[in-house]
């Protein structure tokens, strides 16, 4: 059972003068490059930068878009012991108080600014408020620190594949966001498993265009390319564009992205003039995929699609298809389950599980599910029993040929753009608003972004607002792409006979009016 910090000493080992690591930007003002050997040492020193400040088992909060430090830290604090918790770098100050606070960080990692926006304010704003947050890094500035501290370093400590790696946090349908834990055992052979099953050849060059905040970045492409012994090409986000010419300049050989962003590389102007020769597959999921989609990728990339169906809490991914799957499998089923993972289907609310083909609760067990939530027992019971099963909330059925299909959704949930959004957590904001008396969030489906966030609001009696008030006052509250672009007033909402607002007759009504 390898650690996170065994398997890059595994990539030294076998391929110490390797690239493993690329910073691309458009701009070209970052084109740095580190060697298997270099991502390690770096890593051991940050590893000890960590140790003074922080024991093992401690939480750090990482506050970062996509930068190659993101990489160093990760296996330094791996090394070290030290928790990451991954949170997204478009939180608003309401949002990273509540991930430090939650995850009880002893210490915060930022950048200075992210998309122009002053970030050292932010944090300096929120650690003053939190006085258990009693160390602030800035990105920007570690290279020089590590450096400063090489010569008084502590011996490293020993990390069990049962220690806790990252903290990811996840939303939730029925309260404040909560924070995944993940253990080195479940992230190191899901990448195992999943990069297996992708039959590269060794060394291939991985474009990751997934957010390191989401297993998407920090657990499929971080530990996907160290298994492949391979090299990742780290942008800062995802722009379809400069995607399109690293994968002819930097001949990469594969790319995972979600069904928003695979759209958004076919049809870029670019895309007819760009070479995808090296191209071999192109991975794909994390929201519904659509067949049309499955079709353009293969004959218009000219690469193998491959299908991943996923969720933090059983570390990234579950299933997977195989490359020479039929067309059949790659647009009907979300996989086959990764490695030993049990899977059955169960009927809501009973454990029983149904037979083939029968629609249920998907559930698992095995070796990827995570530890619980962080300082949550009550929400972790609700997922995961005390033998073991995690319910994922989605709606599915095992086929006769074991690959799973998707059906739909028992959480409130909707994905926009392969981003979750939890509709409670807007709902919880719009509602302290003095004029409104009701909301109901939901997604309404979009041909770009899969759905899209719409508020229905109904007012207190004779008020008036408009649904750029509303907008301006979620701004500072939730990260701009959880804002509604959509809004709807009406007097009354469909409910059901306990008075529960009805969601699926909204949603259906709503798309009634659209056509
Ligand atoms: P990441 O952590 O990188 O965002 P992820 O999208 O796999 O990875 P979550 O953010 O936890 O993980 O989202 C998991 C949910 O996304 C699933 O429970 C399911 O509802 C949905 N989902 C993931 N993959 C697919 C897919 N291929 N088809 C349909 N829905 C999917």
């Amino acid at each position: 059972d390898l650690t996170v910090g065994d398997l890059l000493r595994r990539g030294a080992d076998r391929a110490p003068d390797r690239v493993a690591l690329k910073a691309r930007t458009p701009d070209r003002s970052d084109q740095r490059e580190w060697t298997y050997q270099e991502v390690l040492d770096q890593s051991e020193a940050i590893a000890r930068f960590l140790l003074r400040r922080f024991q093992p088992g401690e939480r750090v909060t990482v506050l970062a878009p996509n930068v190659p430090e993101w990489w160093l830290l990760e296996f330094g604090a791996a090394m070290a012991g030290v928790v990451v918790v991954a949170a997204n770098p478009a939180s608003k100050l309401p949002e990273l108080r509540h991930v430090l606070a939650d995850s009880d960080s002893s210490g915060i990692v930022s950048m200075s600014e992210y998309r122009g926006a002053d970030t050292r304010s932010m944090v300096a704003k929120v650690v003053s408020e939190l006085p258990f947050v009693r160390e602030t890094v800035f990105l920007n500035d570690l290279p020089g620190l590590v450096a400063a501290h090489r010569g008084d370093d502590p011996a490293l400590p020993s990390v069990d594949a049962d220690d806790l790696f990252m903290i990811q946090y996840t939303s939730g349908t029925t309260g404040p966001p909560k924070g995944a834990m993940m253990r080195h055992r479940g992230v190191v052979n899901t990448s195992k498993f999943a990069t297996e099953r992708f039959a590269l050849d060794e060394g291939s060059v991985w474009l990751n265009c997934m957010p390191m905040c989401h297993t998407g970045g920090s657990v499929h492409s971080t530990l996907g390319t160290l298994w492949n012994l391979g090299t990742m090409l780290m942008v800062p986000q995802f722009d379809a564009g400069f995607a399109l010419e690293l994968i002819e300049t930097e001949r990469a050989n594969w790319i995972t992205t979600v069904p928003t962003m695979a759209l958004r590389l076919l049809d870029h102007p670019s895309f007819p003039s760009r070479s995808m020769e090296s191209l071999r597959l192109h991975a794909c999921g994390g929201a519904p995929v659509a067949p049309e989609l499955v079709d353009r990728v293969e004959r218009e990339m000219g690469c193998d699609f491959v299908m991943i169906y996923g969720q933090t809490e059983m570390s990234g991914m579950i299933c997977q298809t195989f490359r020479d799957d039929t067309l059949e499998h790659l647009t009907q089923s979300v996989g086959y389950p990764l490695g030993p993972i049990n899977v059955r289907i169960c009927a809501p609310e009973a454990p029983e599980p149904l037979a083939i083909d029968e629609v249920g609760e998907i559930c698992y067990k095995g070796f990827s599910v995570f530890a619980g939530y962080w300082n949550n027992p009550t929400a972790t019971e609700e997922v995961l029993s005390a033998d073991g099963w995690f319910r994922t909330g989605d709606l599915g059925t095992i086929r006769e040929d074991g690959y799973l299909t998707i059906n739909g959704r028992l959480k409130d949930m909707l994905i926009r753009g392969g981003e979750n959004i939890y509709p409670r957590e807007i709902e919880d904001q719009l509602i302290e608003h003095p004029d409104v008396a009701e909301v109901a969030v939901i997604g309404l489906p979009d041909p770009e972004w899969g759905e899209e966030v719409a508020a229905v609001v109904r007012l207190h009696e004779g008020r008036v607002v408009d649904q750029a008030q509303l907008r301006a006052f979620l701004v500072d509250r939730i990260s701009a792409h959880k804002v509604p672009r959509q809004w709807f007033f009406l007097d009354a909402f469909p409910v059901t006979l306990s008075g529960k607002i009805q969601k699926f007759a909204l949603r259906e009504s709503l798309m009634r009016q659209d056509a």
